[in-house]
């Protein structure tokens, strides 16, 4: 029967399409625009997010690693694909994938151009990423004159861009920062340039940087395109629109008197008649105990029913005893209207986590555009 229902996150490509035309709606028209679709397009489901990308027109797409950049090419991908976080062991999938190396230090770099002529290219691709203030990775301005003695030396590599991350582009209170940040890149940027006789791309800004320094979008932008609202939730633009609804249903419902308990270690005790409903979505599947004890909840006919006692593997409880409804009933963990920043901030975490969370056993479904 066909209103049978089972946990399942749907992916809505209409709203991707719409993030991604608002987004462009801030950039100047020849701003290039970089589809982020790492950690299999924030938990949601690559392939058929990169497929809408590249059709609405991405210019680029970046991914954290080799592996993931190889599921984008196997399933036809042929826009340039940026690895944000390579690793030498996979340089030579890299280069047979024609996948394009941040390289962010003198070490990767050695090692690159090692593997560059042991597969006999030819000016491939790479990104130099420079360190302005997050202290992830990259590297400094002193690096330049080597990097540019290495490339010059070596004549296999050709840069195609220059990047640099923001640490708290979502954070107003952090503005100052941001701006020394930029204007450190700005510098970098010059004297790279100079030194290398011309301009790569150049790009610094995520999504909210793109919202907030409209003046730092330089000649490209890096999106996650605002999956779940975006960030870390603090200046959510309710211009994105989620693209993700996790949904479950009611398996059972059970009626406990005072004095009963919930659950495993009898976290949860009754201390009036309790009506609680199972679901079959558990830690396992992403949703952390974290939510448990009444920290996450759900919506049942649109009404908040708290996570109950402690969340199990492969279930957890809510608590429906001012909730009329019945087994079988659909329950919402977060959707267009709901966001997952919203579940994701009772449990002192943010959306990103508990989207990159949910299992590959939750099933993916993807509502194309009408
Ligand atoms: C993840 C990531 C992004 C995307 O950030 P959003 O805030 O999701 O747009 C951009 N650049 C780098 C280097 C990243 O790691």
């Amino acid at each position: 029967m066909s209103n049978f229902k089972e946990t399942v996150l749907e992916i809505n490509l209409a709203h991707l399409s719409h993030n991604f035309k608002y987004l462009k709606s801030k950039l100047h028209p020849e701003v290039k625009f970089l589809s982020v679709v790492k950690a299999s397009g924030y938990g949601s489901d690559v392939v058929p997010l990169a497929k809408h990308l590249e059709k609405l027109g991405t210019d680029y797409f970046a991914v954290a690693y080799v592996s993931e950049g190889i599921v984008l090419r196997n399933a036809g991908i042929t826009t340039p694909i940026l690895v944000l976080h390579p690793q030498p062991v996979n340089f030579a999938a890299c280069i047979e994938y024609r996948l394009e190396p941040n390289i962010y230090s003198k070490r990767i770099l050695e090692c690159f151009t090692e593997a560059a002529h042991s597969h006999n290219v030819q000016e491939y691709p790479i990104h130099i990423k420079f360190n302005t203030g997050l202290n992830r990775l990259g590297f400094i301005a002193d690096d330049i004159a080597y990097i540019v003695q290495q490339l010059n030396t070596h004549k296999v590599l050709s840069v195609q861009s220059i990047l640099s991350h923001l640490a708290a582009s979502e954070d107003h209170k952090e503005r100052d920062f941001t701006r020394q940040q930029i204007e450190v890149f700005k510098k970098i940027t010059a004297t790279f340039s100079a030194t290398l006789g011309y301009t790569p791309i150049v790009h610094q800004c995520n999504t909210s940087g793109i919202l907030n320094y409209p003046d730092a979008h330089f000649s490209m932008v890096r999106s996650g395109i605002g999956l779940y609202g975006y960030g870390n939730d603090t200046t959510y633009d309710v211009n994105l629109k989620p693209v993700a609804t996790l949904k479950s249903v009611i398996s059972q419902i059970h009626e406990l008197a005072p004095g009963e308990t919930l659950g495993y270690n009898r976290a949860f005790k009754a201390t009036k008649k309790t009506i609680t409903a199972t679901i079959p979505i558990g830690h396992a599947d992403g949703i952390s105990r974290q939510y448990g004890m009444r920290k996450g909840f759900v919506l049942v006919h649109g009404k908040r029913a708290y996570i109950t006692g402690n969340v199990c593997m492969d279930m957890l409880m809510i608590d429906i005893t001012d909730i009329p409804c019945k087994e079988g009933d659909e329950v919402i963990f977060f959707d267009a209207h709901t966001g997952a920043n919203n579940m994701a901030e009772h449990a002192g975490t943010i959306s990103y986590e508990l989207l990159t969370a949910i299992a590959p056993r939750v099933k993916r479904k993807v509502i194309d555009e009408i």
